[in-house]
């Protein structure tokens, strides 16, 4: 395994190769990750994993100065996983210039739930990750449906630019109370889990109430009843991203929230 520090390495160092899989990430390695990484490790030649904290995608305010950093064990994490480049920029290869070429979210799907919440948000996490892929050139990119909404604008930037690349979605990986893997977690302290772990609950409730009852605020107030977190939002869209008032099939529910000081995300998909 080499770890790579500047698009000029990269772009050497994968010359010539023709089935790269890649998974971009900010680092602090779980199982969530790990699960994106052997399924690229099973679909392609070369895997790539980039970590790097953007700054872009976070607003002010936000956790990016105490984004949890654990190089080292994610160099061990990637190593086991057999992994053959990890990318690891600095700020200052990533973004050359202040006054750059920008691009923009989706003015509706890039602006609700988390764009809501987190307005240019989504600006920031397609500005990367396109510049992720100029770099590495995947022919695959692995991405959790965790960042649900992430995952659908990621594809909707591949669809609208053209982009010759294979967007691979991978399932959500949780702990055995159903709480969802996220390099957050780690902010939480022990009574913080017990709440967090009331995110799933509800949406497991949503799962169960949508076999009989399709009127969204009918379940929405089911499982605010269940949630121990402060929510921002709890929603129903459809596969296209469009809210729903009515459950229908591949309905995905998506919660977010804060449990003290940390804002936590999850959802589900009722087939
Ligand atoms: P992050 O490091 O949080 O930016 O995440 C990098 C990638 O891992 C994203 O595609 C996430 O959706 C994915 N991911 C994070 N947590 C999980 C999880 N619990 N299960 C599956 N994928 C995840």
């Amino acid at each position: 395994m080499t770890i790579l520090h500047t698009p000029q390495e990269v772009r050497e160092a994968l010359k010539g190769h023709s089935n790269i899989g890649f998974v971009p990430t900010m680092g602090a390695l779980h199982q969530g990750h790990l699960s994106l990484i052997q399924k690229a490790r099973a679909q392609n030649d070369i895997v790539v994993v980039s970590i790097f904290v953007n700054p872009t995608q976070f607003l002010e305010g936000e956790d990016f100065d105490k984004y949890p950093k654990k190089l080292e064990a994610d160099i061990k994490i990637c190593k086991v996983a057999n992994v053959d480049y990890i990318f690891v920029p600095n700020i200052s290869d990533m973004y050359t210039t202040l006054d750059e070429v920008l691009i923009k979210a989706p003015k509706v799907k890039g602006y609700i739930l988390e764009g809501h919440f987190r307005p240019g948000h989504f600006d920031g996490v397609l500005q990367i990750v396109l510049k992720l892929f100029n770099i590495v050139k995947p022919q695959r990119a692995y991405f959790g449906k965790k960042d649900a909404q992430q995952l659908y604008l990621i594809k909707q930037m591949v669809k609208d630019l053209f982009l010759d690349i294979e967007i691979v979605a991978c399932d959500i990986v949780r702990d055995k109370n159903g709480l969802a893997l996220s390099s957050r977690n780690s902010y939480l302290s022990a009574q913080e889990i017990q709440q967090a772990l009331s995110i799933s609950k509800a949406l497991k409730l949503a799962l169960q109430l949508s076999t009989t009852i399709k009127d969204v605020n009918k379940i929405k107030e089911e499982m605010l009843k269940v949630l121990q977190i402060d929510v921002q939002y709890i929603a129903f869209v459809d596969e296209e991203f469009n809210p729903l008032d009515t459950v229908q099939h591949k309905t995905t529910v998506l919660i977010a929230g804060y449990v003290g000081t940390t804002r936590l995300i999850d959802n589900m998909t009722i087939n």
